[in-house]
């Protein structure tokens, strides 16, 4: 049975209170009258309705001004900004001159910054917008707003800030805004039921809420205005609250808000500033025990208690995403709007956090509502996941059971560069092809961890957008010192053998002078060969350096497919767009200048000409590193098919489809696949190169499953661009296998 799941990402929502979902449903099924109606039934919602908007100015310490109900934070922000802005445009048109700027903190949620640029924009007013600078330890640069505020026409900051819980030094703010005449839009998203706002003490002119970041639906919530700051209504209509904001009331929602703001008032099943910290210091225990090189990226003594923000040392978010779930724990990178995308959280970059812990960080976040059994349950399973790391070798622990044979290949990934660790299963005699120093810490405890004997550390070409950690990665094993060549090969070797494989070396000068491709052989002959940069999918390596040797390239290519074929795996150096393994053939078809370069209807000169105009302005990748060769165009008929199949879509394929699970060790350790009645191997992604070749060689129908569809997704493409036509992936993953099923 799937255990119970653990809900940490209250900052990105939180589920609904009993009571208001019974406030809800009551509304919907009895107190339905709309309360602009004079008969009884719009009465009672009229009474309703007062009630909750008279709850709310009790718990928000707002006995005046205009206290509005509406659709959430977002909406708020919209009304506020527009109310601020129309202002200082009437005031211009007046003909007053009015201050020249719009001031944001720079750790604000999106939504602030781009209603700004919105409404800017919309009324024509071309006021300069500047980010208001925040320290290390995320509160905004006090003396920088005090000089600066006197030019603002408006000023932005939030109470506590969604990613880190940073709480803003809100007198601080009042204080450096005194007499500056600029209006103070304050987000209290966050805040809401954790911190005092005080707007009235504070004077502050807006504050925009949201009732789901505090156990009320979605699409429901509140903006407070000061009484005499300037007000324009967003949307006009049938005059709903007092004209401010028209539509008839989202009744449901309302009641349910009124619910949770009353349950917050009388203090039941809230629990108190103190008992959280306690509850923030259990998980900080736990996280710590867990992953020795965790770090918090903010200071707890000006944070909310509900709020964990932290980045361990060599591992990215999204893997520790997956093992958290994996364990039934749902957390969020960096901040859930950006979850989609891996770039690092512009929150942290603006603390001036290093680019690694930025990148990598994991915010975990509870509510006042939570449990002490739930807080308990969730530091249970924190140490579950070291643990399942630890037996993955992922960690520092006992070496791995004898009996785990290693994978003949692993792959590590890091911003689009691979490094490879190739294995005998049986000696457990070890080569790493192209280390990364991001990893030398993880491949160490790896290889130490599972009784490898490392006999190389071998680069493929010395490298354009790094030094080679190779030397570090030898010192970090204990690797004998033996005498190499500078990419690590033995000298006067002319193969490596690691028990019944052999490595064997091709110089490919091209993308550097010195580029090899190391091929492996086993009992069968050639299995695959690893090619650096040479090949990589969808491109060839830039040969634009200044130890690049771009007339020799296209004699380069035409010797490795003299000497592996066109059909034999090739691995890349570089995978930018997770297609894993490539070949000539399979480049071919989508690089004509390769193709022209195989088939020798271009000169050596001509090829390198060629490769030079593509090589002209190479855009950096997706992570802003180098990008090592130039995307060549074309279609990738791969990256378009669609490769999902539906519960139902998998109960009705023949052949026999084999169930690939492609999440980590680490992650099904944690958590098994459900028995879906189809034969099934464990295969992640890391060592999915060890599968390939049987893989395409039997044809079988493969159907990849992950944990929300995106890993398997990649395989089935990997798999397709490869050649293999019966490959899919399970939409949605297991986040909905139970429910389709
Ligand atoms: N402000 C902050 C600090 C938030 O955390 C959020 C939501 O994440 C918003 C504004 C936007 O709220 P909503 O999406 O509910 O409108």
């Amino acid at each position: 049975m799937p255990r119970m799941e653990i809900y940490l990402d209250a900052n990105a929502t939180t589920p609904v209170l009993p009571a208001a979902r019974d406030a809800a449903l009551a509304v919907m099924a009895e107190s339905y009258g709309n309360p602009s109606s004079i008969h009884g039934a719009g009465l009672r919602a009229r009474a309703l309705l007062d009630e909750a908007r008279a709850c709310a100015r009790r718990v928000l310490q707002a006995p005046s001004g205009r206290l509005l109900f509406n659709s959430g934070a977002t909406e708020g922000i919209q009304t506020a900004v527009l109310s601020a802005l129309t202002a200082l445009r009437a005031r211009r048109e007046g003909g007053e001159a009015i201050p020249p700027l719009l001031l944001y903190g720079a750790t604000e949620h999106k939504a602030v910054p781009e209603a700004l640029k919105h409404w800017n924009a919309l009324l024509g007013l071309g006021l300069t917008m500047h980010a208001i600078p925040v320290g290390r330890d995320g509160r905004h640069d006090l003396a920088w707003l005090r000089e600066h505020a006197p030019q603002a026409g408006l000023v932005c900051t939030m109470a506590a800030n969604n990613e880190t819980g940073v709480i803003s030094d809100l007198d601080g703010i009042a204080a450096a805004l005194r007499g500056s005449g600029a209006l103070w839009l304050v987000d209290g998203v966050q805040a809401l039921g954790k911190l005092a706002l005080k707007p009235i003490e504070r004077g502050i002119d807006y504050a925009p809420f949201s009732g789901h970041k505090l156990y009320a639906p979605k699409g429901v919530g509140m903006l407070y205005v000061r009484d005499g700051a300037p007000f324009t209504p967003l949307q006009a209509g049938g005059g709903q609250e007092g004209g401010a904001r028209a539509g008839t009331e989202n009744m449901a929602g309302i009641a349910a808000l009124g619910a949770v703001l009353a349950a917050l008032e009388s203090g039941l099943g809230f629990a108190q500033h103190g008992q959280m910290e306690v509850q923030r210091e259990q998980l900080a225990a736990a996280l710590r025990d867990a992953f020795p090189g965790l770090v918090f990226n903010a200071p707890f003594a000006h944070s909310l208690p509900t709020t964990l923000n932290f980045s361990v040392a060599g591992f990215s978010s999204r893997l520790l995403l997956d093992l958290f779930d994996a364990a039934g724990l749902r957390v969020s990178g960096g901040s859930a709007c950006s979850a989609a995308n891996a770039a690092p959280s512009y929150v942290l970059e603006a603390m001036g956090l290093p680019a690694w812990a930025a990148a990598a960080a994991v915010r975990l976040s509870f509510g006042a509502a939570d449990t002490p059994e739930h807080i308990a349950e969730a530091c249970t399973r924190i140490r579950d996941c070291a643990e399942s790391l630890r037996a993955s070798c992922q960690l520092p622990g006992p070496v791995a059971d004898a009996a785990t044979r290693p994978e003949l290949l692993t792959r590590f990934v890091v911003d689009g560069a691979c490094c490879y660790v190739l294995c005998d299963p049986e000696t457990r005699q070890s080569v790493v092809v192209d280390p990364l120093p991001e990893l030398t810490e993880r491949l160490a405890q790896w290889l130490r961890c599972r009784g490898c004997e490392l006999l190389a550390v071998l680069d493929t070409h010395s490298h354009g957008d790094h030094a080679s950690s190779a030397e570090a990665l030898r010192a970090a094993v204990g690797l004998a010192p033996a005498p190499h060549d500078a990419l690590g090969w033995p000298q006067g070797a002319d193969q490596l053998t690691l028990g019944s494989l052999r490595l064997t070396r091709l110089a490919l000068p091209g993308h550097t002078a010195d580029s090899q491709a190391y091929l492996l052989h086993d009992a069968h002959g050639l299995r695959l060969a690893f090619v650096g940069d040479t090949v990589m999918p969808g491109a060839l390596g830039r040969s634009d350096f200044a130890q690049s040797a771009p007339a020799q390239f296209a004699a380069s290519l035409r010797r490795l497919a003299q000497t592996v074929g066109l059909h034999a795996l090739l691995l890349p150096a570089h995978d930018y767009d997770n297609r894993f393994a490539t070949s000539l053939s399979v480049e071919s078809a989508t690089q004509p200048l390769l193709a022209a370069a195989l088939q020798g209807g271009l000169s050596d000169a001509d090829f390198a000409r060629h490769k030079t105009a593509l090589e002209q302005d190479i855009a950096p990748t997706a992570w802003q590193t180098m990008a090592c060769g130039a995307r060549a165009g074309g279609g990738d008929a791969a990256a378009l098919e669609s490769v999902e199949l539906s519960a139902p879509g998998l109960q009705r394929l023949g052949g026999k489809p084999l169930l690939v699970d492609v999440r980590e060790p680490y992650e099904q350790r944690l958590g098994r696949l459900p028995a879906l009645g189809l034969e099934a191997q464990a295969a992640p992604l890391s060592t999915l190169l060890s599968s390939l070749p049987a893989w395409l060689a039997s044809g079988r129908p493969l159907v990849f499953v992950c944990r929300s569809g995106n890993r398997s997704s990649q395989a089935a493409r990997a798999l397709r661009r490869l050649g293999h036509a019966r490959a899919w992936s399970l939409a949605g993953g297991l986040a909905l296998w139970p429910a389709a099923a």
